[in-house]
């Protein structure tokens, strides 16, 4: 068995805090603990910054007597236990000066060897060791399970989203197709896209030109929501549907009601259009296809091992839920939005597109006061209450049209694509929205709430597996009944029916 990848994210302020101690200009060494919660994926182990501990030099990082400098035996214990009693990972981290390549020294390694598996005892947690230099990290990780194994990369996550390794790697040549666009994302960046694992929520008007921008770019991996199939009414505003695709033969507004109802049965998911937009393409990109809502766990899971979150879902439970993906397992994302305001005579109000990006460090969607409490709880509720309730009592569908979701979509994917390849020239990560009636473009800091549960200081935030995400019952894993379980019940169903007889 081959120990698993293990990468290391981060968010950008934390990040400073902890270069800021051990990189001092002095360039004496300096010393720390970087605490993390962690994240199991099917690609690998993600190790998410939480806390940096400073060791006071002199007090806890003294002349050494074996190498030049090192943490006390106080020190060490007093993280250990720390990290311990929140469930996290205790990484000890000291510097070795300017250099865009980093590694353990001998003596580094012959103490990793004779501390590492007793604090791996006394932890009961993954431990290990990071050394940094000016312009790369390398990390000596030793697994609750036995593994011992190298960082690949840290991933630091601010309005760009930053890789560092242990030394410059060689990358793949850039595609004679990808020219054009490699003069913009530089030959590093189009290799990086084509790496990428993206997640998109919600494959609707919005979400669906997301597909078909990230797969012409050439991004790697799409991972793509959505539980609705395809309807009449989506043809105007869906990239790649087709009128088969909403079974318009029996689907027509002409059609008798049953003769409808088995057309939007034989319709096609939405997720399956947005599978064959990307192949059409043909610039090679993956799609996960889960045509279910986000809340239910394999969508969910699927996320978690992503690079990069677009959220073009808009309802509040989605919302809710990716927000918090987003904070609890450091995942950058970006919120797409429109608003058509109609009143009761028809009368179109100020029409805008937002574009709200969320890292780590900026604020959470419910800080910006974006997730509806009294939508979220309606949303809650079972099914046919839900729909009921869902147009407010207006019996219309909210109004959309493919130009506004094309302005919102491509603001946002210039932001992530940037924020990716490093071309992000801003330092903060501000949302933008367009007036496009006015010909006004607002953009704001997003806010944040210390005491908030997601992003404020006690919250969710880079807690990873250690917190069970709020997946209703009845979707999670944990409430679903086995399939011995699903057995027993379709075979009891099946006895009251007709009695098994031998
Ligand atoms: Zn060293
Ligand atoms: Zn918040």
């Amino acid at each position: 068995m081959t120990a698993p990848k293990v990468s290391l994210r981060i968010g950008q302020n934390l990040w400073e805090e902890m270069r800021a101690h051990i990189l001092q200009p002095d360039n004496d060494e300096h010393g720390g603990a970087l605490l993390c919660g962690i994240s199991t994926t099917n690609s690998g182990i993600r190790l998410l910054g939480a806390k940096f501990l400073l060791a006071e030099d002199g007090v806890d990082y003294v002349p050494g007597t074996r190498g030049y400098r090192e943490l006390t035996a106080a020190f060490i214990r007093k993280t250990i236990v720390k990290a311990r009693d929140e469930g996290l990972v205790c990484l000890l981290v000291h510097g070795h000066g300017d250099g865009y390549s980093v590694a353990f020294s001998e003596t580094d390694n012959a103490s990793h060897e004779r501390g590492y598996p007793a604090l791996r005892d006394i932890s009961g947690q993954t431990v290990g060791a990071l050394v940094l230099a000016s312009g790369a990290i390398a990390g000596d990780i030793w697994h609750k399970d036995g593994f011992r194994s190298e960082l690949d990369v840290a991933v630091i996550i601010g309005a760009n989203v930053r890789r560092l390794t242990p030394s410059p790697r060689a990358g793949l040549a850039v595609r004679p197709e990808d020219d054009r666009q490699a003069k913009l994302f530089g030959e590093v960046g189009q290799q990086l896209l084509r790496t990428t694992r993206i997640g998109i929520v919600g494959a609707g008007g919005a979400g669906m030109l997301a597909v078909e921008m990230l797969s012409r770019l050439g991004v790697g991996e799409l991972v793509v929501i959505d539980p609705d199939k395809v309807e009449l009414s989506n043809l105007t505003r869906l990239p790649g549907a087709r009128p088969l695709d909403a079974c318009r033969i029996l689907t027509k507004p002409d059609r008798p009601e049953w003769i409808q109802r088995v057309g939007s049965r034989l319709s096609r998911h939405k997720v399956h259009v947005a599978r064959r937009l990307a192949r059409q393409a043909g610039q090679g990109t993956r799609v996960e296809a889960y045509p279910t809502d986000v809340r239910e766990s394999p969508a969910a899971t699927a996320l978690l091992d992503c690079d990069y979150i677009v959220l073009a879902a808009d309802s509040a439970a989605a919302r809710h839920l990716i927000n918090i993906v987003s904070h609890q397992y450091l995942i950058p994302m970006i919120q797409v939005g429109v608003k058509i305001p109609v009143d009761k005579t028809g009368a179109v109000g100020d029409v805008f597109t937002a574009v709200r990006p969320v890292t780590p460090d900026g604020g959470c969607l419910r800080c910006a006061g974006l997730i509806d409490a009294s939508r979220l709880a309606q949303e809650l509720l079972p099914d046919p209450l839900q729909r009921r309730l869902a147009d407010y009592g207006t019996g219309q569908a909210a109004p959309s049209v493919i130009t506004l979701n094309g302005m919102s979509v491509s603001e946002a994917l210039t932001y992530a694509t940037f924020s990716l390849t490093g071309l992000n020239t801003i330092d903060a990560t501000t949302h933008i929205r367009n007036h496009p009636r006015r010909g006004y473009k607002a953009v704001g800091e997003p806010s944040r709430d210390s005491s908030c549960p997601v992003c404020g200081g006690t919250g969710i935030t880079a807690r990873g597996d250690l917190k069970n995400l709020p997946l209703p019952r009845s979707m999670s894993t944990a409430g679903q009944p086995s399939i011995v379980g699903r057995m027993r019940r379709i075979l009891a169903w099946v006895a009251k029916v007709k009695p098994i007889s031998r």
